[in-house]
């Protein structure tokens, strides 16, 4: 087998690699599809809960910031008369503080801007007048106020809520104001701080000023923060959720809700990287699952390409030994079990017997003399190599008809030849199923006779010359033959030596008057 050959690639590795090509296309195609849907699955249930969950924390801070609201308004209206009670002033600041809970301090203004009463006491502020703007808002705005942040004169950085004290003239007085602590422990971290922190998602509130007033890593509040999509949404009044990258250029799925009484803005976020970290290893144990049915399909393959290219190689390795004698066998026992096999089987088949029919008549016609159908030289050497390959002793009979030529000239070389091929009848007539009858040249013929010993041989030489004696031939009239005969008993002689030994037996037939038989010693 040539290497050419050996590279060729066959059917089966071609069903196979085609197989195989299909079975992975559409194995990664799936695993594509499925890890995609999974992802956008992932990603569009992390952005719908945590819209979900900022719009809840933004309700329930709203809630909160309402009822502080509520709470200062009441003891504004308390207030409105005792302004110069200082007892009342610091008995209310203190049930305010203590009662609700909600404030990390509270503390009474007048209006000239000087602390008038604090709770808790500690803060040792009480007497004291604020001077800086971002602390004198609630003094300046003479309505209930949610503040910026800022720093107390007592070193908080707070919030404050307030709400105005009138007198019942409708005079101002001053104001109340809650604060809430933005780096200490505060109502903030008890409504927003309950959060599910392990899956790496966190929430953060930012004030209108994009500051961050409430955030899970302290050092951070009081940060502005620029160029954040979701924060610009947000404190646009929005609701939604959206991808997008944060302060740090971290991947995030951030939700987030307005905090409509304070235009604050809550964010709920998850970096997209935690969010998606578990779907390798979902994907992985899709992939695992489903080996078993891929390896299963591929052996089915297997075995379907061997099923269904076997009758083909076997056609195939058949056909390009045609000139073997086993082949026609072997090819007619291939099942021909589909339809190209089959057809081409019968195609194969049906050219072989056709190219054998040819090369038996082109065997045939190199073999034959085409006047008589009788061996030609070519033949009768076959037949000669054949008895001395299997030592076949036989006689042989040499002829030869006697004055030819003058048939020739007095009846045309036409007549001659038809008379030429009636001698040949009468030989085919007479001879015996396996002698060999040849025409050796012009009008001399051999007959060998496989098996007969020189006698009988004789014999039949003189049956064959009385025959031809007594038949008329076409115009001509009766000729008569000589013969010559001799014996190849098959041992180490040659057989050329019993030809020659013929010939000269026949020679001798002539010289001796013709029309007669002369036979050889047996040698
Ligand atoms: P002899 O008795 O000695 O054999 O005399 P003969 O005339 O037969 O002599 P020979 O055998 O030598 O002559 C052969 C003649 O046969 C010569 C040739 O013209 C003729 N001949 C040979 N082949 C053919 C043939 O195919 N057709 C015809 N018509 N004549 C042939
Ligand atoms: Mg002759
Ligand atoms: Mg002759």
């Amino acid at each position: 087998m040539s290497l050419t050959s050996l590279l060729k690639l066959n059917l089966r590795s071609l069903i196979l690699l085609l197989a195989v090509v299909s079975v992975l296309i559409t194995l990664g195609n799936s695993f594509y599809a499925t890890y995609k849907v999974q992802r956008d699955l992932l990603i569009s249930n992390t952005l719908e809960a945590n819209r979900v969950y900022a719009a809840k924390l933004a309700e329930m801070t709203d809630v909160f910031l309402e009822s502080a609201q509520d709470q200062l308004a009441y003891s504004a209206g308390l207030l409105g008369s005792q302004m110069d009670d200082d007892a009342a002033l610091m008995n209310e600041a203190r049930r305010l503080h203590k009662q609700t809970n909600s404030f990390n301090s509270v503390v009474i203004v007048n209006q000239d801007a000087v602390i008038v009463a604090t709770s808790p006491e500690t803060l040792e502020v009480k007497g004291l007048t604020l001077t800086s703007p971002s602390a004198r808002q609630s003094l300046e705005a003479k309505k209930a106020l949610i503040t910026d942040p800022f720093v107390s004169p007592a070193g908080n950085y707070l919030i404050s809520i307030s709400h105005p004290i009138m007198s019942k003239g409708g005079r101002y007085l001053g104001y109340i104001a809650g604060t809430i602590y933005l780096q200490e422990g505060n109502i903030l971290n008890r409504i927003l701080g309950k959060h599910y922190y392990h899956d790496g998602s966190y929430i953060y509130v930012t004030d209108p000023n994009k500051t961050l007033i409430y955030h899970p890593d302290k050092q951070r509040i009081g940060q502005q923060i620029a160029n954040n999509a979701a924060i610009d949404e947000v404190l646009a009044g929005t609701e939604y959720a959206l991808a997008t990258v944060n302060s740090q250029g971290i991947d995030m799925l951030a939700g987030f809700a307005p905090i409509t009484k304070s235009s604050w803005g809550v964010v709920a976020q998850r970096p997209r990287s935690s969010t998606l970290e578990g779907l390798d290893g979902h994907i992985s144990a899709v992939f695992m699952k489903s080996v078993p049915l891929v390896l299963f399909t591929l052996a089915g393959i297997w075995l379907s390409a061997i099923f269904i290219s076997r009758p083909l190689w076997q056609l195939a390795s058949n056909a390009r030994l045609m000139d073997r004698q086993e082949v026609q066998e072997n090819i007619s026992g291939i099942h021909g079990w589909y339809f190209e096999v089959a057809e081409l089987k019968r195609a194969i088949l049906k050219g072989m017997g056709l190219l054998n029919d040819k090369i038996s008549k082109l065997h045939t016609d190199s073999h034959t003399d085409a006047m008589t159908s009788l061996l030609n030289r070519r033949g009768m050497q076959q037949v000669l190599d054949s008895y001395q390959k299997q030592l076949q002793p036989f006689s042989i009979i040499t002829l030869d008809i006697d004055h030819f030529k003058q048939v020739n000239d007095t009846h045309g070389h036409d007549v001659g030849d038809k008379v030429i091929q009636a001698l040949a009848g009468l030989m085919k007539t007479h001879a015996r199923k396996g002698d060999a009858l040849c025409r050796s040249g012009g009008e001399e013929f051999m007959i060998f006779l496989p098996g007969i010993d020189l006698t009988i041989a004789n014999d039949i030489a003189e049956r064959l010359r009385l025959q031809v004696a007594d038949f008329e031939m076409p115009t001509a009239g009766f000729i008569t033959i000589s013969l010559g005969i001799a014996y190849w008993s098959g041992e180490n002689h040659s057989i050329n030596d019993t030809l020659k030994r013929a010939d000269k037996a026949l020679y001798q037939a002539k010289q001796q008057g013709r029309n007669r038989s002369v036979m050889t010693e047996s040698i």
